[in-house]
């Protein structure tokens, strides 16, 4: 079987189209969509994330500016930043960097973010929405997902999704994506975690399988059955001889599916650059928002 490779960056391509519209009828407002992005510590995934973010953003002539602290920041300070950034009218998204230093209180943190700003989709709030069937911000990377699966015509409806991970920012909102009675939704979801016992039996049984568990190749060939459509969602990074010294691959054994997935996302190239670009979508959303409501009471 021939296995097709989902790219990212054709899907990201058709998003922009539309996205550019969206900013230029913004723009003729006086509103520039803007997003404050909180980064603390330096793990370097993070930094190399907040880069690719802020070239985005300017790609599109959209705003962007990073509030940077040390990794010895207390939960007060940064608290109190996101009050500030709440009440600025420059920022209509704002974003915390994951993962944030052991110490500080991560829920207490993103539940500051006031949920009309909650570009992330992490707040509560939305995620409530999202469970109730009237999503307001989906998180980035779940929703980017479903975009992929849009437009490669991966039709989602009765299929058996298996997603392995069950995380805040992934799993469980791809969960609430696809069991809802959405266009793109209407699957049967098996979710699997550190618990799932037999693991394999499960995987094998996918038609849709989707991967965020952060463990290097652990989907491999003999888990997947023919046909499989397989959403690689992760990103470690394994040492090898390079100048960088390591490599970046997904949590699926790419080369091993090859064959007998139907279509599967490379690593780096496939959901990567999706969950930037659904960034840029809900920020320009929460600025359409902005300058609706602003419409309305000026
Ligand atoms: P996480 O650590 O919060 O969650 C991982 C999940 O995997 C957990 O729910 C855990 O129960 C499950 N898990 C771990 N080992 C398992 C195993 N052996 N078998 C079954 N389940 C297991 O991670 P996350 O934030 O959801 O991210 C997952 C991966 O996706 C990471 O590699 C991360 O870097 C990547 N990621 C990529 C993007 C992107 O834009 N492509 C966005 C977010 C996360």
């Amino acid at each position: 079987m021939e296995t097709q490779l989902l790219k990212g960056r054709e899907v990201v391509s058709q998003i922009n189209v539309e996205l550019r519209t969206k900013i230029s009828l913004l723009k003729k407002k006086g509103v520039v969509p803007g997003l404050a992005a909180i980064l603390i510590g330096s793990d370097p995934a993070s930094k190399v994330y907040i880069n690719s973010k802020e070239n985005a953003f300017k790609k599109l002539n959209c705003y962007t500016q990073t509030f940077l602290f040390n990794e010895d920041a207390d939960d007060d300070e940064i608290i109190s930043l996101i009050k500030k950034l709440n009440k600025n009218d420059k920022f209509h998204g704002i974003l915390i960097q994951l993962p944030l230093p052991g110490k500080m209180a991560v829920k207490k943190i993103l539940h500051t973010v006031e949920p009309s700003k909650d570009v992330d989709g992490f707040h509560p709030y939305n995620l409530g929405l999202l469970l109730d069937g009237d999503p307001n911000f989906i998180p980035c990377t779940p929703n980017g997902i479903i975009e992929i699966l849009k437009f490669y015509k991966i039709d989602t409806l009765g299929k058996h999704a298996v997603i392995v991970g069950r995380s805040n920012i992934v799993g469980k909102p791809m969960f609430a994506l696809l069991s809802q009675n959405f266009k793109m939704g209407n699957s049967t979801v098996t979710i699997c975690h550190t618990k799932t016992k037999n693991l394999k039996e499960i995987t094998l049984k996918a038609d849709i399988l989707i991967a965020a568990v952060g463990v290097p190749n652990l989907i491999n060939g003999s888990m997947v059955k023919k046909g499989v459509d397989i959403i690689d969602v992760g990103i470690n990074r394994v040492s090898d001889n390079s100048i960088k010294k390591y490599k970046l691959v997904g949590d699926v054994f790419t080369e091993d599916v090859i064959g007998i997935a139907n279509s599967v996302t490379p690593v780096p190239g496939g959901v990567g650059p999706l969950t930037i670009c659904m960034l840029i979508h809900n920020t320009v959303k929460a600025a359409l928002n902005f300058s609706s409501t602003r419409g309305s009471t000026g």
